[in-house]
């Protein structure tokens, strides 16, 4: 015995067709026109889409160490909730990723009581202090599925090179946070329109940009797969361009907030609109969607940092940077990038299930027989507002309260097993 799925819309070669959906033994079984119904469990999805389930390379689960914030337990509901069956955690915890035994604990944890797929990131030197690289022979041998400082950049550009170049020749990738701290220092948003108004110490978009450029030539040289988190300028939407051109193995991600929002949108002093890097100007935004379109960027990751209220009550100068992001980021790309005629469905369906999964080798992100049966419903139709209140994650910091939004996921299965269900029940 099975589950059905019956007169789902699945999206093929750009088109959404109406299918019956067979899985069986955390599989997906059969894809076709009509199967029968046979003794298998019956879920209706009458024209619902049914799409594989997100892959999130860039998330912030908090936990260990900063519980307060986020579980393993919360963050992976939350990521359930936005359509995720897949999500990459970050290694700044604590203590840090930094050792097999953390990755270990991480992953028995996430076995215990995650409710999705959690892949660790681990950390490029010891304790995220850029003195000393940590092993990356171990970290890969426990199970990391890439390597990243996220939270701060790597100042040292001989240590970055080394990073390469150890990790080019074990086959894993350099996901990197740009941040050059001597031109970042004591900047809260971004050095520009909402910085000059307000008279607050802003971030100048070369602190990021000068990384990537820096970087680029250090991935030229060694060969490694350097991948770019969350990107926000247009001087490094231009960096990563050229370097592609070049046949240089560069990625890039974005996140949603820095495609929907730029730093004129800053209503006022609220740090929910703080975040690392900050939102940027008006045709930084622009950039961000013409490298989305054009392929220069080719994921979006939702950089899911969740903060306590008591945090982010501090002001925009003390609050901790960071927004969560799980269980919008769909609606709002869904409203605000397809809808709007921006980008197709097909398109972003790519940037959130195949494109990620390809990049980092993994399995999963595809809706195809024989596919472990990772799956997200989305009703397109459904609209909703953003209600903090609601959401699985401990992290209410979203600058998107009260946005109207459509494209809200229902149902998610992770291996055959639903973890997440609002689909109405079938009459008895
Ligand atoms: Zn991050």
């Amino acid at each position: 015995m099975g589950i059905l799925f019956k007169n789902a819309h699945v999206l093929r070669d750009h088109e959404q067709q109406k299918l019956d959906v067979l899985i069986e033994n955390g599989k997906i079984k059969q894809i076709n026109r009509a199967i029968s119904e046979g003794d298998h469990e019956v879920i209706p999805l009458n024209g619902k889409l049914l799409l594989p389930g997100f892959v999130d390379m860039h998330v912030h689960l908090r936990e260990p160490g900063f519980e307060g914030k986020e579980t393993i337990a919360t963050g992976t509901l939350a990521a359930a909730k936005g359509g995720f069956t897949t999500i990459a955690c970050m290694p700044n915890t604590k203590p840090v990723i930094d050792s097999s035994e953390v990755v270990q604990w991480i992953k028995n944890k996430a076995r215990e009581v995650g409710n999705v797929r959690v892949l660790p990131i681990g950390a490029i030197t010891i304790r995220e202090l850029g003195k000393e690289l940590t092993d990356f022979s171990s970290l890969k041998a426990a199970g990391v599925v890439a390597l990243s400082d996220d939270g701060v950049g790597i100042q040292d550009a001989a240590m970055m090179k080394e990073a390469m170049n150890q990790a080019a020749k074990i086959g894993l990738s350099i996901v990197a946070h740009c941040e050059d701290d001597s031109l970042a220092k004591g900047g809260c948003v971004h050095e520009g329109v909402f910085s000059r108004k307000f008279g607050l110490k802003g971030i100048p978009s070369e602190a990021e940009s000068i990384h990537i450029a820096r970087d680029v030539l250090l991935a030229e040289a060694t060969g490694v797969h350097y991948h770019v988190c969350h990107i926000s300028t247009k001087e490094s939407v231009r960096a990563v361009r050229e370097a592609k051109k070049n046949g240089i193995y560069v990625t890039a991600e974005v996140s949603p907030h820095h495609l929907l929002l730029c730093d004129e949108d800053i209503p006022g002093l609220d740090p929910n609109y703080k975040m690392n890097p900050p939102l940027r100007g008006k045709e930084d935004r622009e950039a961000l969607i013409e490298g989305l379109i054009d392929g220069t960027i080719d994921i979006i990751a939702t950089d899911h940092a969740p903060h306590m209220k008591e945090e982010k009550e501090r002001g925009m100068e003390k609050s901790p940077f960071g927004i969560v992001g799980l269980e919008t980021a769909f609606p709002l790309l869904y409203t605000h990038l397809v809808e709007k005629g921006i980008i197709s469905l097909a398109k972003l369906v790519d940037l959130v299930t195949v494109r990620p999964a390809q990049l980092f080798q993994l399995p999963w992100g595809k809706l195809v027989e024989g596919a472990s049966a990772d799956l997200t419903v989305v009703n397109l139709a459904k609209e909703k507002e953003v209600n903090p209140s609601e959401f699985a994650s401990k992290g209410k910091n979203t600058p998107f309260t009260g946005w109207k939004l459509q494209g809200w996921p229902e149902f998610t299965m992770v291996e055959g097993k639903i973890i997440w269900n609002e689909l109405e029940r079938r009459e008895a």
